[in-house]
């Protein structure tokens, strides 16, 4: 029994916190059209970062606007906002130590041509254009995307019941 309750606790132990860092997670029209979805949710699911909000959604042009405002003086910037517009995409939070730069190396490379064998945009994409995925590049813009793409009641806190064999 001593053995039984010592694994109940072990498995019942909080976990502080998965890691306080989020990052912003987007398949963008193009994955969404091509049955990509499953596939995308799937890696990130598979390396153990937590899920905190997940929705199919067709974009606003204002929003599009809003999320790539950086790049508003590039020569691509209305083409890149009519392809985020086009049709919906899969808006994703996840949190975890680390979560933002280790989601842009499951990413792979903005140019796909570039991108590693076994990253997202590697595997699955060939043009920078229809590279499939977005994914947050600063803990900042983590932040900020996730307030940007959901409103506060469609995230969730919680903890993983597998979390207990992520994270010692
Ligand atoms: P990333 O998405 O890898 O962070 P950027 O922030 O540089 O890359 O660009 C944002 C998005 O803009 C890219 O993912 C891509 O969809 C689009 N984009 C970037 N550069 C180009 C380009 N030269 N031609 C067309 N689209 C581009």
């Amino acid at each position: 029994t001593r053995s039984i309750r010592r694994r109940r606790a072990f498995l019942s132990k909080p976990v502080a916190s998965m890691g306080t860092e989020e990052t912003y997670i987007m398949v963008k029209p193009d994955g969404v059209h091509r049955c990509l979805v499953g596939e995308i949710i799937s890696r990130f699911e598979k390396k153990g970062f937590l899920l905190k909000g997940l929705k199919l959604f067709q974009c606003p042009k204002d929003l599009a606007q809003e999320h790539y405002k950086d790049l508003k003086e590039k020569s691509f910037y209305p083409s890149l906002i009519d392809y985020i517009t086009s049709g919906p995409v899969v808006c994703m939070a996840w949190e975890g130590a680390g979560v933002v730069a280790s989601a842009r190396k499951l990413i792979g490379a903005t140019n796909p041509l570039q991108a590693e064998p076994g990253t997202i945009r590697g595997d699955l994409a060939v043009q920078t254009g229809r590279n499939v995925v977005h994914g947050s590049d600063s803990p900042e813009n983590g932040k900020r995307e996730i307030a940007l793409w959901f409103k506060e009641g469609e995230l969730c806190q919680w903890v993983p019941a597998q979390a207990p064999w992520l994270i010692e």
